[in-house]
């Protein structure tokens, strides 16, 4: 037998974490590593931070989980507390992302057929977006490395390019349900949505009577220096995946909507064992006690400031390996002249964690609670790996 008991569907990386601390990860002989993928974007409090860790183990103590036949205080707490910060007026916990996504598109398929437009199942979706693993969630990128042999796939899509406001429109059917997208696409390479795109999309929505679903699972819950990533562009969605730094590495995620866009989602049509289990709901609460302190926005913001300044100083000292920096908050990308990868191993050995994206992007994606001592280490931890790089031929 050669398969390994993991089921081998991640190239993994030497780097075999067994302990965190604030922005620092430990490895089996206590390497010390520079924390700036944050479980891609996961850990926004970091590694141990004291408060989710003490709601976690007080509520593991309390009530870990029932089920959702009974009521649930934890979960309607929770809930009024997302739809208080945000469009949504009602919301459904899910333990991932790539479930609230699938939330999303269940959420709007049926918004129109209660309307009697049972037709209106297309979602427009966008080149290279990334929706997660799931069969819905990979029914909605085109990307062939995550479709290949497991079709047949979901009918009901459609592709146009991404920041491609005609193209979108041309795809616009009777059969539109509405667009799917991320309006910071991160997996695809931190490609930041125009602002005339995400309005343009809204007003298209609000012309035709569809649905704007976001996928703010990576760029949503303080990332991008906002609560929310809509909140940049002055336009609202229907629907809105959330997940990753939600639980800030509890595994949770949540579909909001309001109340117009829910009108279908009635008793029986949908679902979740787990999904707002009161050790989630705990979870999140810690999370967002902490994010909605006065001035832990402006700390992200601040930080990426000085992140991308650092970085614009740094790039025309190494030209012939960097091109240009993108991105919003602590969501950056450090477009590449090769190959991201291979310069993300390479940063390994420095001691710093990045994730590569497509083009030959380089995410830096730092937990969203940290200081100016960590950039500047950072900084020099990536200035001795460029200095000691050879790009492959
Ligand atoms: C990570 C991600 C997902 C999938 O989340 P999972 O928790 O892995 O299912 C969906 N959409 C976006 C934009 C993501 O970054």
């Amino acid at each position: 037998m050669t398969i390994t008991p993991l089921m081998p569907v991640y190239p993994r990386c030497e780097v075999r974490p067994v302990r965190g601390e604030g922005c620092y990860l430990y490895g089996e002989q206590g390497e010390r590593y520079l924390d700036f993928a944050s479980g891609i974007a996961v850990n926004i409090l970091g590694h141990g931070h004291p408060v989710l860790t003490k709601a976690i183990q007080d509520q593991a103590a309390t009530l870990m989980h029932v089920s959702n036949l009974y009521g649930s205080p934890q979960g309607e707490a929770f809930a009024k507390r997302l739809v208080d910060n945000s469009f949504a007026d009602t919301v459904f916990f899910t333990n991932s992302g790539a479930e609230a996504v699938e939330c999303a598109i269940k959420t709007a398929r049926r918004y129109h057929y209660a309307k009697g437009n049972a037709h209106k199942h297309e979602l427009i979706t966008f080149g290279n977006a990334f929706h997660g693993r799931t069969l819905g969630a990979i029914s909605a990128t085109d990307q062939p490395k995550m479709r290949e042999g497991f079709e047949p796939l979901l009918p009901g899509f459609a592709y146009a390019r991404f920041d491609d406001l005609e193209g979108a429109k041309a795809l616009m059917t009777e059969n539109t349900a509405g667009f799917l997208v991320e309006p910071i696409q991160g997996e695809g390479g931190i490609r930041v949505g125009s602002d005339a795109f995400i309005q343009g999309l809204r007003a298209l929505c609000d012309e035709h009577d569809l649905m704007l679903v976001f996928d703010e699972v990576q760029c949503g819950v303080a990332r991008t220096g906002t609560l929310y990533a809509y909140e940049q562009y002055g336009v609202t969605p229907d629907i809105m995946a959330s997940a990753k730094g939600i639980g800030g590495g509890f595994p949770m995620g949540a579909c909001l909507a309001t109340e117009k866009a829910a009108a279908g989602m009635v008793f029986g049509t949908h679902g979740s064992t787990y999904g707002g289990n009161p050790l989630a709901m705990a979870a999140g609460q810690a999370v967002f006690d902490v994010i909605l302190e006065p001035g832990f926005l402006e700390n992200v913001r601040q930080m990426s400031d000085r992140l991308v300044q650092a970085l614009e100083q740094f790039i025309p000292n190494h030209d012939h390996l960097f091109d240009s920096v993108r991105g919003k908050g602590l969501m950056l990308g450090l477009k590449m002249k090769s190959d991201s990868r291979a310069f993300v191993a390479h940063l390994r050995n420095h001691g710093l964690l990045t994730v590569a994206a497509g083009e030959n992007v380089m995410r830096i994606l730092p937990p969203l609670v940290i200081e100016q001592a960590h950039v500047d280490e950072f900084i020099e931890r990536l200035s001795a790996g460029a200095a000691s790089y050879q790009a492959p031929a």
